[in-house]
């Protein structure tokens, strides 16, 4: 699973994108700002521990 690069805890499925599979087809690729395209989200750190 997937952690935190700051805080090492686990990080959870960006809800904001469904975990990375954007639902909607307009955009062609993934351009997600909460989770800045990780499609996981760290509780503390948002999309900033990749
Ligand atoms: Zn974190
Ligand atoms: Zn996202």
């Amino acid at each position: 699973m997937a952690q935190c690069k700051k805080c090492f805890r686990p990080v959870n499925d960006c809800h904001y994108c469904n975990g990375g599979r954007a639902s909607s087809p307009i955009a062609g690729k993934l351009t997600c700002s909460k989770c800045n395209n990780t499609g996981s989200l760290c509780n503390e750190h948002g999309g900033y521990w990749k």
